[in-house]
């Protein structure tokens, strides 16, 4: 494993991203965990709290009901029971326009602005007061209530210090919260807070109206911080690290597979096999598909489906289809076939940019021509029928080539394209092939790619034929040509002489 890492010729500056992108990344990982836990705690925290001041203030609402109950003459009364209470300052009757009895002083007359020259004391209420007459400038909660029918009203007023005094943490360190506040329709106890937004937890009443605002300790967050950050670090390096050096090591392995085909082409490791593809009507072998094969000395045999998209990338493939051509012309000297047989190459569209092109093909068509065979090039239409492709496929039957597109309808190439462009076959995919009898969406595509071919008097060319079935639902339909294990598979020269005899 060692060497394989050291083979991949990462360079200290590499190691230098790696590293730093990976403490980045934990370090925002841990900071979103860190947030989500500390802010859940303080709401739990705060829960308790909250149930605290709700019965403060639901206590209030009764005690200022039961002093509406009480006749005008009775204001001693409610002196007497407001002894007993401690967190309230004092509870106050009035009517609409003035307090006429105090818990603390007995019978009074003073407006009602003593209490509040902006709130509504005609309403059951609940609001904050940064101060009163009589202690100006300590904050205190009001609850109040009004009767309609006797025109009396009663308040209680909190000790908004008080409220704030009873908050109890629990007894860790560091404590979780370091600043509390209380917030009615806008007001605050304490007045003016310096609370930072993100670092606030806000819990709101379900039975008053009133929210509770606590501020999160930084070092009870950057406790929770580092230990996230702690546990995380050698699993995101695990991670993180084992996915660069996956992505390098199967990189390296594409590079060396690239290297692998190169030699393989000097090794004459790729060899070649044909598959027969039979007329429809007489049932006789009009032509063969050459395909490659590669004897990899360690690997053994090796798909093309793996090995041509790498030499394509690695810039491989021409030199292989050069390769492809020169093999397929010397096993066809001493092969017998009917004049005007085919013989069917798959081309990648990289062939088109070359320069020599035109002359290389003209050379092939030639040879194969003095053999009674005429070339046929497939292309495959999952590859983007480019404006250079579209020319060079001009050029191709300009020279007296046959072209066909491989595994139509697998890709995008629209019918205005095909309409625009001439072409000699269409080879239908098996993928299509394989929806015969099977009552699916894709098999009404088969019908119509059938229909469509006839109708550009295109000769259509069905692959991957398995079964009976299938032949026999294509030849009903006119498909002109058949390919598949049905009629025989792709075999070595050695075989496909004696196939053909
Ligand atoms: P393709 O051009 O669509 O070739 C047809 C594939 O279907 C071949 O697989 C063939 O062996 C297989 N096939 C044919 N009849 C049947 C059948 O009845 N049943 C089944 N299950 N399969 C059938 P192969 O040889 O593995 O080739 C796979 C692909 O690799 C080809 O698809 C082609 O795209 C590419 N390829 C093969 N040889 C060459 C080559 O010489 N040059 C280039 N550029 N590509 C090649
Ligand atoms: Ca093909
Ligand atoms: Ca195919």
């Amino acid at each position: 494993m060692k060497n394989k890492i050291s083979k991949l010729n990462i360079s200290f500056w590499q190691w230098l991203v790696v590293i730093p992108s990976t403490i980045g990344i934990t370090a925002i990982g841990s900071y979103f965990s860190a947030d989500y836990f500390v802010k859940d705690k303080i709401k739990g925290v705060g829960a308790i709290y909250v149930d605290h001041i709700d019965g403060l203030i639901s206590q209030a609402d009764e005690i200022s009901r039961y002093a509406l109950t009480l006749k005008d003459s009775e204001c001693k009364e409610l002196f007497d029971y407001m002894l007993f209470q401690p967190y309230y300052r004092s509870a106050l009757i009035y009517n609409s326009l003035y307090i006429h009895c105090s818990s603390k002083t007995g019978d009074i007359n003073a407006p009602l602005s003593i209490v509040s020259a902006t709130e509504n004391l005609q309403i059951p209420n609940q609001f904050i007061v940064s101060g009163t007459y009589f202690m100006p400038g300590v904050p205190a909660v009001v609850v109040s209530n009004w009767d309609p029918v006797s025109k009396h009203g009663a308040a209680v007023l909190i000790e908004g210090q008080h409220l704030l005094d009873t908050f109890i943490q629990t007894n860790v360190y560091p404590s979780p919260v370091i600043n509390i506040a209380l917030s009615i329709n806008g007001k605050t106890i304490p007045e003016s807070i310096g609370i930072i937004e993100n670092q606030l937890v806000t819990l709101d009443s379900d039975l008053h109206h009133y929210s509770l605002l606590l501020e999160i300790s930084p070092s009870f967050f950057l406790h929770f911080f580092w230990i996230f950050f702690a546990i995380s670090i050698p699993v995101s390096f695990i991670l993180i690290a084992g996915s660069i050096l996956f992505v390098l090591y199967s990189r390296r392995n594409r590079q060396s597979l690239a290297d692998d085909i190169r030699s393989g082409i000097e090794n004459e490791e790729f060899f070649l096999v044909y598959q027969p593809i039979i007329c429809s009507g007489d049932g006789k072998a009009k032509g063969v598909e050459v395909l490659v094969r590669w004897q990899h000395p360690q690997m053994g045999l090796v798909r093309p489906d793996l090995f041509i998209p790498i030499a394509e990338e690695g810039k491989l493939i021409i030199p292989l289809t050069d390769y492809i051509f020169e093999k397929a012309l010397k096993d066809f000297v001493d092969i017998k076939v009917q004049p005007g047989f085919r013989v069917a190459f798959n081309v990648a569209p990289a062939h088109f940019t070359l320069n020599d092109i035109e002359a290389k093909f003209i050379q092939l068509r030639d040879s194969f021509k003095r053999m009674g065979i005429k070339l046929l090039i497939e292309i495959t239409e999952r590859q983007l029928l480019t404006p250079d492709l579209c020319q060079g496929i001009a050029g191709l039957r300009q020279l007296g080539i046959l072209v066909a597109i491989d595994d139509f309808g697998t890709g995008q190439t629209t019918l205005s394209l095909l309409q625009t462009m001439p072409l000699d076959y269409l080879k239908i995919d098996k993928c299509f092939i394989d929806t015969i009898g099977l009552e699916s969406v894709t098999s009404h595509v088969l019908d119509t790619i059938i229909e469509l071919s006839h109708k550009m008097s295109y000769l259509v060319v069905a692959e991957g034929v398995e079964t009976q079935e299938q032949a026999d639902y294509l030849i009903s339909r006119q498909v002109h040509f058949l390919q598949g294990y049905l009629f025989a598979k792709p075999m070595r020269h050695a075989d496909l002489k004696r196939w053909l005899m």
